[in-house]
Order: C-alpha cells, then sequence, then structure tokens
C-alpha cells in the first residue's frame, strides 16, 4: 500500500536506503579518493545522504569495464531478443520499485510526490520498455544496387556511450539515453547530476537484477567539471549524450574536438514560446495549458512555454485567466500528496530565479503575479507573470528554469512568427488557432524541434524529441534515437 499522507510519506522516507557510491563492473564503489560531497533535500535544507566526489580516476575504472564487457561482446553479442527480455525486466522492477524510486526522486530534487509516483517514474519505465520491444523490430537495408553486386547498410553499437544527465526529471532522461544505448548493445557510463544522483545510482542495482552484465552499465556521481569533463575528453569513449545547459553542451563540443572526436548528441535549452491566436477555440483550455506548460515541475522544464505571445485583441481577458490559471499552483512539502509545485532544485537555483525577477521589473515589465520566496526555509519560489514583455528584455531572451513567465502582446501573425522565432533557442513551440491554415502555416515558420497546436507539450515515446539552432542536436525517443547509439556499415560484396 502505497503512502498516502505527508506523515506515512516522511516516515517511509526515514528508512529508505540512500545508496550514494559510484557502480562500476556491476558493484558499487566508494570514490577512490573517499571523497564525498552532501545530497541535501531542498524543501528543508536537510543532509540526504553522502555521494561519492568521483574524478578522473573513477572515471578510467568506469570506461575501462565498459571498454572490456563491449570487447567481450558478453552484451553487444546478445541477440536482440535476449536484450529485449533483460530490458522489460527492468522495467518491470522499476514500476515494482516505483514507491522507493519517487520517494528518491523527490527528496532529492524537490518535484511533488504525486509526480514523481504518476509521471516521473512510470514514464522512466515506459521509455527503457519501449526501447526493449523496439530493438527486435529494427531491420537493415540491401542498397539497389546492380545485379552483380550485393550491398548493406547496417546499424552498429557505437561502442563506449557516456551519458551526461540534468537534474530536473533525473531518471527519466537518464533512461532516454541508456535505454537505446543498451537496447543497441552498447555499453554505458551515466554521469548524472551532482544535484540529483540517487535514482540514478538505485537504477544501477535493479538493472544489474534485471540481468545487464557486469561492466555494461556503470554510474558515477559527481561533478561537471571533474566527471563530466574525464568524460567528456576521454579517448577511450566513443559517444558523448548529453542533456543539460546551453553552455555545457558547447563546452562538451570543444572537448571532443580536443580528444578524439566522439559523437556528440545536445539536448540543450530552451525559451520556448506559446502563440495564443484570437480565433482559439477555447480560451480557457489555452490558459489552463499554458499556466501549467510553464508552471509544470517549478518549471524547471526545458520545453516549458515561459515566452508566451497573446494577439492584442484578447491580450487583457487572457492575461487575467492566465493569473487565475497560474493560481491553482501553489509551493508546498513535495512530500505530501496534495502539493502540485515543490521546491527549486537548491538554494543556489533560487537565488538566481529570484534574481531574474528582480532583472524582469528593472526593465519594465509589470509583475501580475507572484514574484517572491514563499517561505523562509527551503528553495521555493512562487509562479510568476510578468506582462509587458518586449521579447529584447533578459526575461524574454535568457532561460530562467524556473516558475516565471513573460507575457507578450502581437498585433499579427506574421509578428507572431518574428517574435516567436527571434531566440537562440528552437527547442519547443505552441499555438492556438481555430483556423486550419494558419495551424500548419505557423507550424511550418516556426524554427523549433516540436511544435504543439492547440495543447502545450503532449507526447509521447512514439515521437521524437529535440531542438533546432542552439537548443542541441539530435533526438531522443522514438526510432530517431538509434541515430546517436548506432553506426551504419555499408559492406559492398562483388557477386562475381
Ligand atoms: P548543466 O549543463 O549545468 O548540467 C548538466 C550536466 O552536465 C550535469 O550532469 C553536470 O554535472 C554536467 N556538466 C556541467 N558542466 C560540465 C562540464 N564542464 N563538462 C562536463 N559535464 C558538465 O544543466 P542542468 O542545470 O543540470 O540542467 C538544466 C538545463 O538542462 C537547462 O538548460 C535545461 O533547458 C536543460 N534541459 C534540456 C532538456 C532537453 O531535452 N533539451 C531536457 C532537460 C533539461
Amino acid at each position: 500500500m502505497l503512502p498516502t499522507t505527508l506523515a506515512q510519506w516522511q516516515t517511509y522516507c526515514q528508512k529508505l536506503s540512500k545508496e550514494g557510491r559510484a557502480f562500476i563492473q556491476g558493484q558499487y564503489k566508494a570514490a577512490q579518493s573517499g571523497k564525498t560531497f552532501d545530497c541535501i533535500n531542498p524543501a528543508n535544507s536537510e543532509k540526504i545522504a553522502d555521494i561519492a566526489a568521483c574524478d578522473q580516476a573513477d572515471v578510467e575504472l568506469a570506461v575501462k569495464a565498459a571498454r572490456n564487457s563491449f570487447e567481450t561482446g558478453t552484451w553487444r553479442d546478445m541477440s536482440p531478443k535476449a536484450r529485449k527480455q533483460v530490458l522489460l525486466r527492468l522495467a518491470d522492477l522499476m514500476e515494482a520499485h516505483k514507491q522507493e524510486l519517487a520517494a528518491l526522486e523527490t527528496l532529492d530534487m524537490g518535484k511533488p510526490i504525486s509526480e514523481s509516483l504518476s509521471v516521473d517514474i512510470p514514464g522512466s519505465a515506459d521509455v527503457v520498455r519501449w526501447h526493449g520491444e523496439a530493438v527486435d523490430k529494427v531491420y537493415d537495408e540491401v542498397a539497389p544496387t546492380p545485379a552483380n553486386v550485393l550491398a548493406t547498410v547496417t546499424r552498429e553499437p557505437i561502442g563506449v556511450v557516456a551519458a551526461i544527465t540534468p537534474w530536473n526529471f533525473p531518471l527519466w532522461i537518464a533512461c532516454w539515453k541508456i535505454a537505446p544505448a543498451l537496447a543497441t548493445g552498447n555499453s554505458v557510463v551515466l554521469k548524472p547530476s551532482e544535484k540529483a544522483s540517487l535514482t540514478a545510482i538505485r537504477l544501477a542495482a535493479l538493472a544489474k537484477e534485471a540481468g545487464i552484465p557486469d561492466g555494461v552499465f556503470n554510474v558515477v556521481p559527481g561533478f561537471g567539471h571533474t566527471v563530466g569533463k574525464a568524460l567528456a575528453l576521454h579517448k577511450d569513449v566513443d559517444s558523448l549524450v548529453f542533456t543539460g545547459s546551453t553552455r555545457t553542451a558547447r563546452q562538451l563540443m570543444i572537448y571532443a574536438g580536443e580528444s578524439n572526436m566522439k559523437r556528440v548528441w545536445l539536448e540543450a535549452g530552451g525559451k520556448n514560446p506559446n502563440i495564443i491566436f484570437a480565433d482559439c477555440p477555447d480560451l480557457d483550455k489555452a490558459a489552463r495549458a499554458a499556466a501549467s506548460g510553464c508552471f509544470y515541475n517549478q518549471g524547471e522544464v526545458c520545453v516549458a512555454g515561459t515566452r508566451l505571445l497573446v494577439e492584442r485583441s484578447i491580450h487583457d481577458a487572457f492575461l487575467e485567466k492566465v493569473v487565475e490559471a497560474a493560481k491553482s499552483f501553489k509551493p508546498g512539502n513535495p512530500l505530501d500528496p496534495a502539493t502540485n509545485m515543490g521546491a527549486l532544485v537548491d538554494t543556489g537555483h533560487q537565488a538566481s530565479v529570484l534574481d531574474y525577477i528582480k532583472v524582469g521589473s528593472e526593465a519594465g515589465a509589470t509583475l501580475c503575479l507572484g514574484g517572491k520566496a514563499p517561505t523562509d526555509t527551503g528553495a521555493f519560489v512562487e509562479p510568476t507573470i510578468f506582462s509587458g514583455v518586449s521579447n529584447k528584455m533578459r526575461i524574454a531572451q535568457e532561460e530562467i528554469f524556473g516558475p516565471v513567465m513573460a507575457v507578450i502582446p502581437f498585433d499579427s501573425e506574421e509578428e507572431a512568427i518574428a517574435i516567436a522565432n527571434d531566440s537562440d533557442y528552437g527547442l519547443g513551440a505552441g499555438l492556438w488557432t481555430g483556423n486550419l491554415g494558419r495551424a500548419h502555416r505557423v507550424a511550418k515558420a516556426l524554427r523549433a524541434g516540436s511544435v504543439w497546436i492547440n495543447n502545450y507539450n503532449d507526447g509521447d515515446m512514439t515521437v521524437p524529441f529535440g531542438g533546432f539552432k542552439q537548443s542541441g542536436n539530435g533526438r531522443d525517443k522514438s526510432f530517431h534515437a538509434l541515430d546517436k547509439y548506432t553506426e551504419l556499415k555499408t559492406t559492398w560484396i562483388e557477386l562475381g
């Protein structure tokens, strides 16, 4: 029986084991230096666990384990069907451990327990199951060559994959990387964010229990400038897959160029427009979606609709609806099942978000809602809405990665498209209209990897996810994700 009250969750969490060591060659190991760092609960600033502060030496061990397992072929040479069975077992185990994984996620990064339980953990298991199920349905190609030649185009695993992941959906985004990497026969070293490592570390033991051979899946916790950098510069890493900020993404391209030209696949930041035309068929639905599209997960979402573009003729009435809808997000104890908005990941990030709110006010935008930390303890920030924003302001150009919405008026379709595309980023975009021609026209004109029409941020495993421009390259999810984890080989056979 799942806990149903705050008190029950608190009791459960006190007893919960919180493993913080690295997982290398099938075993938990302390950092070779013996160093650790504190894992802090952002809702109350209390220490939860010690996390191994790994460094170059631990990365060497993990990459060696991954390389050896790849070369011996224990996993790579298993039939796709056999790898599928292991991944399906892993997905089942994740679901069986849903309560534990959800509690670790919520304690570690502050998201509401109701969302960890209903979204993050089932979503993560779904990713593992989808890629497991998909991998024995992928066929190679025979090229249309002349009759005296047979040419095949085959996909092969790339080798050692290093995955560097963020803290906003710690387990889910880790699974976006490791599930297709493992499904296609690679060996993996995962570096979770130093701000939320617990579920990735726990996942490693579940993967072993599911039947992933030792050395095939390793987890090395630690900081970006130590573990992340060592992986990105490592000459025996064949592919680097990343989700995180655009600043780090740029640095990883440099590291790859300075080392072995490893493939680099980047899912980076976003500053996403959500465009409300006056002919939107359901303004109440659009207002609710605009609020949840911006404030869900405390606004710590790469595709959050943080720039709300509203046609001037409906601007004031629509703003009122959005402010009302946003009031339903109330920061509260993340372990309380009734909470729908948790704490930001840490007090450092809270300070950065509050600083952006000051920047918005100083630039002349009008604060319509929120703007403060509601409590003295914990990293909470109220849902915050600015109107009267110009797209040139910093709060419209820079990724705040917190619950802050910038409302920008526009007068025509052309102007809406121009404002929407006036960004370094190109991750997601929404548009709301009842006009079919306009829906197609605007969707085509938007420079974004995902466009949502009359909804915001819907989707599932069947569709690819990733960005244009400085939001990154490559795609997670769907069969398109396989491009990151496989090399294409042409074999040209003279038939005589
Ligand atoms: P971040 O870039 O600070 O950190 C991401 C990861 O990179 C962490 O594991 C970190 O330790 C590591 N890292 C940091 N510096 C490094 C370095 N010099 N070398 C190697 N590794 C390094 O990002 P974050 O704060 O963890 O996450 C928030 C960002 O992630 C936001 O910009 C958000 O938009 C983005 N994000 C993007 C997507 C997407 O799919 N496009 C999804 C979620 C989050």
